[in-house]
């Protein structure tokens, strides 16, 4: 346990010991590894590798097989049905985690334990340490736009909900957040509210209410900020209401949520009219700026912005205006973290994450090593922490203190640097490929690309991209790229036509372009879809389970995830074929 200097943990303290950890965090790899496969020793998983007590990184990697979550089903399936004996950790695990979902479809259940909770803490701790000194908060309470999700108990009688509500119903999490400064200003009856809106509605009134004290706003992926913001503009009139009146709008239903808030609100007719007189003025410039003119005090913006977040990143920027600074928070999944954001000064495109050598041991799967997995079948050879290359990519294989060893976490990053021995990553992509019909092979970023270099065409009538996500359609001969766009207002025939042909031509990949050159994948459609679609499909993984706080609107819709594909195309208002390569 760190020393607490009154309230706050010492943050000189966390600083000093991080250094410390990231000086030899090769040592640090093969202490974590030994400390994982002793206290796990028992586990049924373990037991039938043939390990027979070696815990040396060598013997671990001769013994243990690289896994997928697939490879892992059977086990973690007993462990839901309630067998109640070590299957893949020592102690039994009794709380399941579940992942987002938005990759593949459908949530992943993932063993939850204590250690997580206090792996979570360490990046907590290491990323505040460094942000606060950057950027000093004092006694500071944040606007957190943060969801429990729904639980439930599996067959077994486990308790399963997502990651991020095993996080926020710890027992310390609360009070961390406190010494951390970053403790929610609204009360537990909102994040846990069984109804979003009126969960989002209540949080925006809240940080009204505590505006003064509000300096940090935040959430886990950006997207919630955004929306959340893009909802103020929807309801900032109802907000003020309420806050003159003393009087929760008649929307929010949920009782322990009204219950709850009354406590909070009290007539205010001259804030109601300070914010009103704000959001009137902010209105005519189209809410440049909103966040630090609505809380004056706010030191920075606070949640992970990298990776499928950055496509947000310039609605952000212009919520917060030119001064108040956008720091993305750390890296890491539903599986477990892996690294925290020591360099808070630089911005989110730039960024980069320091592998914690203690709350894992990892390797990492150099990406050349992945082709030839992919092509020639040949078992990839990972690498170990202080082994990687500057400038060279990698898939991440994790091995953590909740029963996961060598599990590939189909996320590829790039090696930017060092801290002290410890890789500083930058997040690249999920390492699955996104889009591909023929020897076409189009990732997340590249898609990402291919939108903004199109949506720079629609600033000139000054519309936005929304949201956006994309499709392969085989039923067509030959296949194409379908992208849909949700867009914020109305643009012309002629402009979209444009985008279109500005979408197909932005995959430069020489797979692609060769294809489309010979008519081997048709012209590229764009589906404008009617706004509120991405809401819709948002909505739909809710009902599946999914916290809004991990959600990460998918970025390519296969045609397994047929409801999903049936909510875009039932909302689709017009579509343009590419000319681009006639
Ligand atoms: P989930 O477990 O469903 O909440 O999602 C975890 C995934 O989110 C990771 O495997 C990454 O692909 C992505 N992710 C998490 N943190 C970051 C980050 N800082 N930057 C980019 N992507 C991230």
């Amino acid at each position: 346990m760190l020393e607490k200097v009154g309230e706050f943990y010492n943050m000189d303290k966390v600083i000093e010991e991080f250094e410390s950890l990231t000086k030899d965090a090769g040592k640090v790899q093969r202490e974590t590894l030994k400390r994982i496969l002793e206290d796990n020793a028992s586990a049924e998983y373990l037991q039938n590798l043939g390990l027979n007590g070696r815990t040396d990184p060598d013997s671990f990697k001769a013994c243990v097989p690289m896994v997928t979550h697939k490879d892992l089903e059977p086990y973690i399936y007993k462990i839901i049905d309630g067998e109640s004996s070590s299957i893949l950790t020592g102690k039994p695990i009794t709380t399941m985690s579940l992942s987002s979902g938005t990759t593949q479809g459908k949530p992943k259940y993932l063993p939850w334990n204590d250690e997580l909770f206090e792996t979570t803490m360490q990046i907590y701790k290491t990323s505040f340490a460094y942000r606060n000194r950057e950027f000093p908060m004092k006694n500071g309470k944040a606007l957190s736009f943060i969801y429990g999700s729904k639980q439930f108990k599996t067959k077994g009688g486990l308790v399963a909900r997502t990651a991020t509500s095993n996080l926020f119903r710890s027992p310390g999490y609360k009070h961390a957040m406190k010494a951390l400064q970053s403790q929610c200003c609204s009360p537990d009856e909102v994040v846990f509210g069984p109804d979003f809106f009126q969960s989002l509605y209540c949080h925006l009134l809240c940080g009204l209410i505590f505006r003064e004290e509000v300096q940090l706003v935040s959430s886990t992926f950006a997207h919630s900020i955004v929306h959340a913001f893009r909802t103020f503009e929807q309801v900032w009139e109802e907000l003020c209401t309420d806050i003159r009146e003393g009087v929760l709008t008649s929307r929010v239903t949920v009782p322990s949520i009204r219950m709850a808030m009354s406590k909070i609100l009290k007539p205010n007719p001259e804030l109601a009219n300070l914010i009103h007189k704000e959001c009137v003025g902010l209105s005519y410039c189209n809410w440049y700026g909103l966040i630090p003119e609505l809380f004056p005090n706010a030191k920075y913006i606070y949640g992970i912005m990298t990776g499928s977040m950055e496509p947000y990143l310039k609605k952000l920027r212009h919520y917060a205006g030119e001064m108040l600074p956008l720091l993305t928070a750390d890296y890491g999944s539903t599986e477990g973290w892996i690294a925290a954001n020591v360099n808070p000064k630089l911005p989110p495109e730039m960024a980069t994450y320091a592998v914690l050598p203690h709350i894992g041991y990892f390797e990492f799967i150099p990406l050349t090593e992945l082709e030839n997995d992919f092509f020639l079948c040949i078992d990839p050879n990972p690498v170990g922490l202080t082994e990687v290359k500057i400038g060279e990519e990698y898939e991440i294989v994790m091995t953590n203190p909740a029963g996961l060893y060598r599990y590939r976490l189909g996320d590829v990053v790039k090696v930017m640097g060092f801290h002290n021995s410890t890789p500083e990553l930058k997040f690249v992509r999920r390492s699955s490929l996104l889009l591909n019909i023929n020897i076409d092979k189009n990732t997340e970023k590249d898609l990402q690309l291919a939108v903004e270099a199109a949506a720079k065409f629609l600033a000139e009538e000054r519309v936005e991209v929304v949201d956006f996500t994309s499709h392969v359609d085989l039923t067509t001969e030959p296949g194409h790229y379908v992208i849909f766009w949700e867009i914020s207002g109305e643009a012309s025939e002629k402009l979209l036509s444009e985008c279109c042909n500005c979408l197909d031509k932005s995959f430069i990949d020489a797979g692609y372009t060769s294809s489309r050159k010979v008519n081997c994948i048709g012209p590229l459609e764009l589906r404008v879809v009617r706004r509120g679609t991405f809401q819709k499909v948002l909505d739909h993984y809710l009902g599946l389970g999914t916290a809004v706080s991990q959600y990460k609107t998918p970025r390519c819709v296969g045609s397994s995830n047929s409801r999903v594909l049936q909510i875009l195309c039932d909302n689709v208002v017009k579509n343009y074929l590419s000319t681009a390569f006639n």
